[in-house]
C-alpha cells in the first residue's frame, strides 16, 4: 500500500548496552507522592491512582536543548522514575508486573502549570497543560537485567546547580507493579509504551537559559538545557 505522506518518524531511546527502545505511547501518572500531592492541594491518601498520556513524538533525549515553551508563563519540572514496558498485556497481575518491565530510566514531564491550572479550574482536558511539544524528556534507559527492580533509591532535580527536587523513589504512593496492574485495566499496555510514575515535591519553573540534571540512584543521569539567557 503506498502512503501519501510521508510516515511519521517513531521515537526511539538509547538503551545502556546498546540499542534504541522504540517509543510506542507515553503514559504519566498524576499525584504519586504524598508531600507533591499536598502541595497542589489534594489529600495523598484517598485517591486511587489516575493517568494521563503524552503524544509519542513529545520525548526529548538526554543532552538536548528545547525552545521555551509556547503559550505559557510557567513551566514546571517534574523529575520523575520512567518505566519502559517490554512485553504487553491487560489485566497484569502486580505480582507478576515485572515479567512486563523492560527497563528504567530517569525522566521530566515538562508542564504548562499554568495552563494545566485554568483546565483543572475550567474542568476541561489537561492536554494543553501536559502533551505539548519536547514535554516528556527521557535519559537512557537502563535494562530491568542490569539494574534488578528499582525499590528503592534517590531521586533528585537540580536547576543551574542548586537543589529542586530531592525524595526516594521508595515513597511512591503506588509502587511501579501496582501501578502496572491499575493501568493495565484501563487499556492493554503495549511494548514500547513508556510510564511515567509520577513526581515528589518541590516542583517550580524553569526559564530561558536553565540547565535541568536530573538523577536516579542506579540509572544514567538526564541533561536538558532550555535555550535563551534569563536576562
Ligand atoms: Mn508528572
Amino acid at each position: 500500500m503506498a502512503l501519501v505522506i510521508d510516515a511519521p518518524k517513531i521515537a526511539t531511546v538509547p538503551v545502556d548496552g546498546g540499542g534504541e527502545f522504540p517509543v510506542r505511547r507515553v503514559w504519566c501518572v498524576g499525584r504519586n507522592y504524598s508531600e507533591h500531592a499536598r502541595e497542589m492541594g489534594h489529600d495523598p491518601d484517598r485517591e486511587e491512582p489516575f493517568f494521563f498520556i503524552k503524544p509519542s513524538d513529545a520525548i526529548v533525549l538526554d543532552g538536548a536543548t528545547i525552545p521555551y515553551p509556547s503559550m505559557t508563563r510557567s513551566v514546571h519540572h517534574e523529575i520523575e522514575l520512567v518505566v519502559a514496558i517490554g512485553k504487553g498485556g491487560s489485566d497484569i497481575d502486580p505480582a507478576k508486573a515485572m515479567e512486563h518491565v523492560f527497563g528504567y530510566a530517569v525522566g521530566v514531564d515538562l508542564t504548562r502549570r499554568d495552563l494545566q491550572n485554568e483546565a483543572k479550574k475550567q474542568g476541561r482536558p489537561w492536554e494543553m497543560g501536559k502533551a505539548f511539544d519536547n514535554s516528556a524528556m527521557i535519559g537512557t534507559i537502563s535494562p530491568l537485567a542490569k539494574t534488578g527492580p528499582l525499590d528503592k533509591a534517590a531521586i533528585w532535580i537540580q536547576v543551574n546547580g542548586q537543589d529542586r527536587q530531592r525524595s526516594d523513589v521508595a515513597k511512591l504512593i503506588w509502587s511501579v507493579p501496582e501501578i502496572i496492574g491499575h493501568l493495565s485495566r484501563y487499556v492493554e499496555l503495549g511494548a514500547g509504551d513508556l510510564i511515567y510514575t509520577g513526581t515528589p515535591e518541590g516542583v517550580n519553573a524553569v526559564v530561558a537559559g536553565d540547565e535541568m540534571h536530573g538523577h536516579i540512584d542506579g540509572l544514567h543521569d538526564l541533561r536538558i538545557r532550555i535555550a535563551g539567557s534569563s536576562t
